[in-house]
């Protein structure tokens, strides 16, 4: 397992440095002040992080393929290394378990880490530690904008967190899209202009996304993962994700440069067998730290500043990086362990099946699904207003939908999963990320996409043979959770709605909802 001595080998090792699967960023503050000759580096690849959520084989391939993509980069800087992988007879496939046996092998002076993403990993390095009696320092992790302090000090000011004015106070601090104190174009936002939808032509996609075939590290991973995962969701025949700092460099020129221009004005359209159209497809890269954050947010304002996008299209695209996910990430640390658990809808039913396997009669949750499992990507509206939309019109517990969330997608971790999930997609939070829940009927999509075109259901149809699962349980929900949604004034127009139902029209709306979720909960 230990790769590369250091040159004094033995004396005594200074620090061990621990570098997770969503911290392959060799700038990272952990390696600050890292001395070769004296340090050296842990990874592992274990059973547990695959498993402990049922990871697609897309997602499981992203994080082993960049790690041990990472891991050679360490071993051509000649640093010491201890990297245990997934397929060693003596993996022990928990964390916990190979960093104690590290632990107790190297017996280092300090336990160095950036700060993990997720609070059950950090949990259990701050409880490995304190049970080894080994001195443990968590290092800020520098790769995002805000501070927790910042994010903290950003709340005390605000009687409810939204995410349009932390992200007025990012462009400010940060400098980003300003002309002195002003915004650039004139306004902060230029959301009503991002989004168009398709002629009946569709898309013209005349410049597809770069893609990176599997390299051999690749290949070995995805062979691995086809025989030790196989049961897992998911295929690999197409993966091409972007799995070093170097293709995801060139990953964010290629979206700059062709893509840019039009994901502001389409970025909530959808299309069918066009997963990526022109979104960036970097979130994976951004996550697991192949990406700065802010080179991408530097090239977006420069494609700005050189007249090659408009201001919607950059401003729409920033808006995402630097206000959506920043915002996520404060809220995730301001609100956990609590926000795992939280139920605000009190939602208990069970997670349709098909939702792993994408056969259903569904076409739009048929098309996202499969793709999903295909590509291990959806785009944010296909995760919200379709994928999320549907579990929470049928009311399913928000820690099932987590974990679907989290398993399936190459980009998945749970510091920004979780509050997409909980809060945004499922109104589980109660209001504390979103002001209202994003409901809407199949006639949303049917607007956004061409989908239903090839669906048996119709979208404007409440009752009956071919009403839109979407459209019946819309209006089931608001039924089920009237009384709450009349104090939301942000829901009054749909709340009224409501209120032109007559008693028989209800009790029919009813029965439609009930036979549907018993019909898809039993598939
Ligand atoms: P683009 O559409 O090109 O957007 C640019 C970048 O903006 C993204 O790469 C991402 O870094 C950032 N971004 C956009 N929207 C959000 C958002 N709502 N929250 C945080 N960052 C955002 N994103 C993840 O990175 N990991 C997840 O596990 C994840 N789970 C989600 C679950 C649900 C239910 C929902 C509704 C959204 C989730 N998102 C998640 C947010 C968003 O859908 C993805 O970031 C985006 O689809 C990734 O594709 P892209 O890189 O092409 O993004
Ligand atoms: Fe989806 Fe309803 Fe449209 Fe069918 S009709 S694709 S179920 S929104």
């Amino acid at each position: 397992m230990r790769e590369n001595v250091r040159n004094n080998a033995n004396g005594p090792l200074r620090h061990l440095i621990c570098v997770l699967g969503d911290q392959l960023d060799r700038h990272a503050s952990a390696f600050d002040g890292f001395d070769p000759s004296l340090d050296a580096v842990w990874m592992a690849e274990v059973r547990e992080e695959a498993e402990h959520v049922w990871s697609s084989k897309p997602r499981i391939v992203m994080f082993l393929s960049a790690m041990r993509h990472f891991a050679a980069s360490l071993r051509t800087e000649g640093i010491s290394l201890y990297y245990r992988k997934i397929d060693d007879p003596e993996n022990r496939h928990s964390f916990a378990d190979e960093l104690t046996l590290c632990l107790q092998h190297t017996s280092p002076h300090k336990l160095i880490i950036t700060e993990p993403g997720e609070y059950r990993v950090k949990k259990a390095f701050t409880d490995i530690c304190k049970r080894l009696n080994v001195p443990l320092d968590i290092r800020p992790d520098r790769s995002f904008f805000c501070t927790h302090e910042e994010f903290e000090e950003h709340a005390s000011r605000h009687k409810q967190l939204r995410m349009e004015y932390f992200y007025r106070e990012m462009r400010k601090r940060h400098h980003v899209l300003m002309d002195a104190e002003k915004p650039l174009g004139g306004n902060w936002n230029f959301d009503a202009q991002n989004r168009q939808v398709f002629s009946k032509k569709g898309p013209d996609i005349s410049s597809p996304a770069i893609s990176f075939p599997p390299d051999e590290i690749t290949r070995e991973v995805i062979n691995l993962v086809q025989e030790r995962f196989q049961s897992h969701p998911g295929i690999l025949e197409d993966f091409n994700w972007p799995v070093s700092p170097a293709q995801a460099q060139e990953a964010l020129g290629d979206f700059a440069n062709n893509r840019l221009r039009q994901f502001g004005p389409y970025q909530d359209a959808m299309w069918t067998d066009q997963p990526f159209l022109y979104h960036s497809c970097l979130s994976a890269a951004m996550n697991l730290k192949l990406l700065d954050p802010r080179e991408v947010i530097r090239q977006a304002e420069t494609a700005f500043t050189n007249h090659l996008v408009p201001i919607n299209s950059a401003e729409g695209f920033i808006r995402q990086v630097l206000g959506w996910r920043e915002f996520i990430r404060g809220i995730y640390w301001r609100y956990m362990p609590g926000y795992l658990k939280m139920n605000a809808l009190s939602a208990e039913s069970d997670l349709p099946k098909w939702y792993w396997t994408g056969n259903t009669d569904v076409y739009c949750l048929q098309e996202v699904i499969r793709q999903t499992f295909r590509y291990g990507y959806a785009h944010h509206i296909q995760r919200l207003m379709v994928t999320g939309l549907f579990a929470l019109l049928l009311g399913v517990r928000p820690q099932e939908v987590h974990r679907w969330y989290l398993a399936v997608y190459v980009d998945a971790v749970e510091w920004v999963e979780l509050p997409n999930t909980l809060g945004m997609s499922q109104f589980a939070d109660g209001g504390i990320l979103a002001s209202k829940p994003y409901v809407a009927t199949g006639k949303y999509i049917n607007r956004m996409s061409n989908y239903c075109e090839n669906c048996h259901y119709d979208p404007n149809r409440v009752t009956g043979e071919h009403a839109c699962p979407f459209t019946a349980l819309y209006w089931h929900f608001l039924i089920r959770h009237a009384r709450m949604l009349s104090k939301n004034p942000r829901m009054a127009l749909q709340v009224r709605n409501l209120g032109r139902l007559d008693k028989q029209r209800i009790k029919e709306i009813n029965r439609q909802a009930e036979r549907l979720k018993t019909g898809f909960l039993s598939l």
